[in-house]
């Protein structure tokens, strides 16, 4: 069997499979709707500005690490740990904390309003800590045939971390610290699931681990963009060539294989095998016409939230914001719990702000910063107009006006908003959400759309609704898992 690799998408997903298999042997050819690579992970330039799209940090380095080896390159970009990780300001406080690996520094940050914070803080890191070493490999970093071999894997998992499966992440933290400000600090890491910790298992308290303790987070130098630029590079050496403004749209099959992709030209697209990088559900039941993944079904799944996110050029130097910065307000739990579905709480919204001009001096004219900011908002099931954009977008800049202290709005020289809108036209999100299928129990595992297709034996998939989940380290270990089953497929 002529081992011919067509991969659907250049996000992460698919541009580290791609590298995987070219570097096993495989032909492999990429396709990508838009005119350049990336996905999520992408980069505006504009006026003189750089902003990353989408990610601005990562965290568990040594899966980029451990792809690199596998591939046999020095991997192509540079990181920088980040040390503090982030800062949090509360709208009803001038304190601003900033959050550090550090124990013992954190704990300064909390010895107000959490006296014994750091025998609490261990206590909790010592929970999530052994959930994340007892689960890693068998259940995040494994593929499963079956629902099955998914459970008995599950059954073999230390019976000491059964009670997370009964509870929120939310009641996790708050059974561990007694302040507002802890809890809610500890508990920010929910929304980068894309739900909130009111619905987000405490299985995935796991993160604090990941965040706190093993690797914590890091930067890209010269902004998140050069891990693509540097996959894009690797690939040309490999010999693999990315087709942009390619969008495939329909299919040929025969005898339980998929014979032809074709794009919306009607151009054919053949290989003996295909690795889907569009979203593992939307593919199935929009271009696949699977009855499974029929609109109706996909509207019931349970999707993320959506972001309304803008990047915008401000003349002048803000010294005073950090590289990573949330701000949020004084009603945490009622906001969290009305944001994923009602409209009207944008009118006091939470958001996160990364200035990538503060360590990237060529990402900005001079005397210049970029600002990227990124605010939780209902996706598209739960609000399709988005009419009011500017109207939020000034709320938020001038709440930062605000809580900076310097009044940036006549300063603004480059602005560019995406809403779920915007993020569903550009890479094909359900309803704009941002990180594709949440991480509901019933939708991670052998219950997420799986990664080797039901109906046709050579479509496999990679990528944030398909397993392990969303986040750029899973999608290279997403990577990693649909590659073995590609090459099971060639039998190697
Ligand atoms: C605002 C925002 C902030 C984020 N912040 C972080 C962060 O700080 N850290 C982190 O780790 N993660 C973050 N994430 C999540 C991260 O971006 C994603 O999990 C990851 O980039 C997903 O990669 P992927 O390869 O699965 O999919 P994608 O990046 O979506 O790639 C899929 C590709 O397929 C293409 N495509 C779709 N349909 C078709 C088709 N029919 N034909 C051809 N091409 C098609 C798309 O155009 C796209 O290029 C963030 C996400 C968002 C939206």
């Amino acid at each position: 069997m002529e081992k011919e690799v067509l991969v659907v998408g250049a996000g992460l997903g698919g541009l580290t499979t791609a590298l995987r298999l070219a570097k096993k042997g495989y032909d492999v050819e990429i396709i990508e709707k838009n005119n350049q690579a990336g996905g999520r992970l992408n980069q505006i330039k504009k006026d003189g500005f750089t902003f990353d799209t989408g990610p601005s940090f990562f965290s568990m380095s040594y899966e980029f690490k451990e792809f690199a080896k596998d591939c046999g390159i020095e991997l192509p970009f540079e990181f920088i740990e980040l040390d503090p990780l982030y800062t949090v300001n509360f709208s009803d406080s001038p304190k601003t904390y900033t959050l550090y690996k550090d124990i013992d520094k954190l704990a300064a940050e909390f010895a107000e309003k959490e006296p014994d914070f750091k025998e609490k803080m261990l206590k909790y890191l010592g929970k999530s800590g052994a959930l994340y070493n007892d689960t890693v490999d068998i259940v995040i970093k494994s593929n499963f045939d079956s629902v099955l071999q998914y459970l008995i894997t599950l059954m073999k998992v230390n019976p000491v971390h059964l009670p997370v499966l009964l509870k929120t992440f939310w009641q996790q933290v708050e059974q561990h610290f007694d302040s507002k400000e802890a809890q809610q600090i500890i508990s920010l890491i929910a929304f980068f699931l894309g739900r909130t910790p009111f619905d987000t298992s405490a299985v995935y308290t796991l993160l604090s681990h990941i965040e706190f303790r093993h690797d914590g987070y890091y930067n890209v130098k010269g902004g998140m963009y050069k891990i693509v630029e540097g996959l894009v590079d690797e690939l040309k050496k490999a010999g693999v060539k990315i087709n942009y403004g390619v969008e495939i749209t329909g299919f040929k099959q025969k005898d339980g294989k998929i014979t032809k992709l074709i794009d919306q030209t009607g151009k054919v697209w053949t290989a003996s095998a295909y690795v889907i990088n569009a979203d593992a559900a939307v593919f199935r039941g929009r271009v696949l016409n699977k009855r499974k993944y029929r609109e109706s079904k996909l509207r019931k799944m349970k999707w993320t939230m959506g972001y309304l996110t803008f990047y915008i050029g401000v003349k002048g130097k803000l010294p005073q914001v950090n590289h990573h910065n949330y701000f949020l307000g004084s009603n945490y739990k009622d906001y969290a719990l009305k944001v994923l579905k009602q409209p009207d709480t944008l009118e006091k919204p939470y958001y996160y702000v990364n200035m990538l001009s503060k360590h990237n001096d060529d990402c900005a004219p001079e005397g210049c910063e970029s600002l990227f900011f990124v605010c939780p908002v209902p996706n598209m099931l739960y609000k399709k107009n988005w009419d009011d954009k500017d109207k939020i977008v000034d709320s938020i800049i001038s709440d930062f006006s605000k809580r900076i202290g310097q009044d940036i709005t006549g300063s603004i020289i480059s602005k560019t908003i995406y809403t779920p809108v915007e993020w569903e036209k550009y890479f094909n999100l359900y309803m704009g959400s941002g990180l594709g299928l949440s991480h509901h129990m019933m939708q991670i595992g052998a219950f997420r759309p799986a990664n080797k297709d039901e109906d046709y034996n050579n479509v496999f998939y990679v990528g944030a609704s398909t397993v392990p989940g969303a986040g750029l380290p899973m999608a290279v270990i997403s990577s990693k898992l649909t590659a073995e089953r590609v090459k099971n497929h060639f039998n190697e």
